[in-house]
């Protein structure tokens, strides 16, 4: 082993990022605004407000800012499980004998097992400060519902999380994690609320989808007094509050002089990608730096390779405000047999905008060489990777195994988002040889992207 860069690097706390960055701020042009879905015009802070905690929704809209303070109860919590380290995947190097040289940063050193709990932390923060009883939330694999549960019973709010139907049946152990940390898990779509019964009263049977259950629980926080609704993905404030993992790569970069020449991270609805790569993306627009960035998305929910940039509902139930992104549109719910994660049916609007300009590119991969890769990463890393991490695996060996022909040294950083623990279902199938792959033809798309909203 070179013995100068560690195989784990943690920076001193007295090193640790004291302000998010915000992209948005460095970006000449800016993300389209989220619109009214009645009125057609940008969302005002008030409208936002009724929604989200009032100063996310002020995170929300702010384009200006390229620091916001981390306030210091939410940078205490942050030591509980930060820094994250970043590592030096020696082993992975080796067993790939590539002359790349690979780092990944591991989010899964929580009780939640990923990177969410970072957001989720500072909207429980912003809820409580605020005086609210509680948060209404959905969650699709349930890492986000685990980690805002968690966040909540830190700062003792209530947490109401409605959970895609087919995770609530295949992860009832993610479900009694948030129910031990206090959350109450309703499966969606439910009878609980009125759009709730109108989708199963449209789709009997349905298996659900993330955009079903953020319906209910933006009804669930409209209707009650003292909740708001909280989102784990998507939304600009979260990729802020995601920053925090970029922040704390670079600063570990700068520290080694490690300079990355690719970074990679799988994409769902963009938090990690884009809080990973969001400070390295600010030195490639202020012109300090360049890089090659490679958002990673499972071919069964192609948002940005085949979606349409466009606006579109967040939403199944076309309750939440409009947002111009790449999506699939929101009707669209990938096939049951899909166990990887990342099934979102748009994409954040900051990495959509940064994708249209071509500052980002993007690739597909089916599930079983995602599993493929992750069973490869966990006999030579030692840890077991959340499915949808393995995404950003199977793109880092990829490039490792092109710098293996070419001879090239590159350095490869990618995002490890999370552990596989919660996961076994899915690594079953792919180990009793039962998984397929099974990518949306072009009808079952453009019959998806026919019911866009009209919107220019
Ligand atoms: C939620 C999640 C993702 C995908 O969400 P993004 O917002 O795209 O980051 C990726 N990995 C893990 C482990 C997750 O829990």
């Amino acid at each position: 082993m070179e013995n100068r860069i560690p195989y784990k690097i943690y920076l001193e706390e007295s090193e640790l990022p004291k302000a998010w960055y915000n992209v948005r701020a460095d970006m000449k042009k800016k993300p389209a605004p989220l619109l009214n879905p009645g009125t057609g015009k940008p969302m005002t802070l008030e409208e936002l407000s009724v929604v989200f905690c009032e100063e996310l929704a002020k995170q929300e809209l702010d384009n200006e800012n390229a620091y916001i303070t981390i306030p210091e109860e939410i940078l205490d919590f942050y030591k509980m499980y930060r820094p994250a380290p970043l590592v030096r995947a020696y082993f992975l190097e080796k067993a790939l004998g590539t002359p790349a040289k690979i780092y990944y940063k591991f989010e899964g050193n929580n009780t939640s097992g990923s990177h969410k709990l970072n957001s989720a932390i500072a909207q429980a923060y912003y809820a409580k400060k605020q005086g609210l009883k509680g948060v209404t939330t959905e969650t699709g694999a349930g890492q986000w519902g685990t980690a805002l549960s968690m966040a909540c019973s830190y700062f003792d709010l209530d947490c109401k999380v409605y959970m895609v139907k087919v995770s609530y049946e295949q992860k009832p152990f993610r479900r009694e994690v948030m129910r031990t940390y206090g959350a109450a898990v309703t499966p969606s779509p439910s009878d609980t609320t009125k759009v709730g019964r109108e989708i199963l009263e449209k789709f009997p049977g349905t298996t659900g989808s993330l955009g079903c259950a953020i319906s209910e629980a933006v009804e669930a926080a409209v209707s009650q007094e003292g909740y708001r609704y909280v989102l784990g993905s998507v939304l600009s404030q979260v990729l802020l509050h995601q920053s925090i993992i970029g922040l704390e790569t670079m600063a570990a970069c700068d520290k080694y002089d490690i300079k990355p020449d690719i970074i990679i991270g799988c994409a769902g609805g963009g938090s990690n990608l884009g809080g990973l790569i969001s400070p390295f993306m600010g030195r490639k627009l202020r012109g300090e730096a360049d890089y090659k960035f490679i958002a990673v998305e499972p071919a069964s929910c192609p948002s940005l390779t085949r979606g349409k940039y466009a606006y579109d509902f967040c939403d199944t139930g076309m309750v939440c405000p409009l947002a111009k992104m790449y999506t699939l549109g929101s009707g669209f719910i990938p096939s049951p047999n899909h166990a990887g994660g990342l099934r979102y049916h748009g994409m954040s609007s900051v990495l959509s905008e940064l994708y249209d300009e071509g500052l980002i590119e993007a690739r597909s991969v089916e599930q079983t060489s995602v599993f493929e890769a992750a069973q490869y990463f966990a006999r030579v890393e030692g840890t077991l990777p959340a499915p949808e991490s393995s995404h950003a695996i199977r793109a880092a060996i990829d490039e490792a195994l092109k710098c293996k022909e070419t001879g090239e040294e590159k350095t490869i950083l990618f995002g490890l988002t999370g552990t596989g623990y919660f996961d076994m279902v899915a690594y079953q199938k792919f180990n009793d040889g039962e998984m397929s792959d099974y990518i949306p033809t072009d009808e079952e798309i453009a019959k998806s992207l026919a019911n866009l909203p009209d919107i220019k």
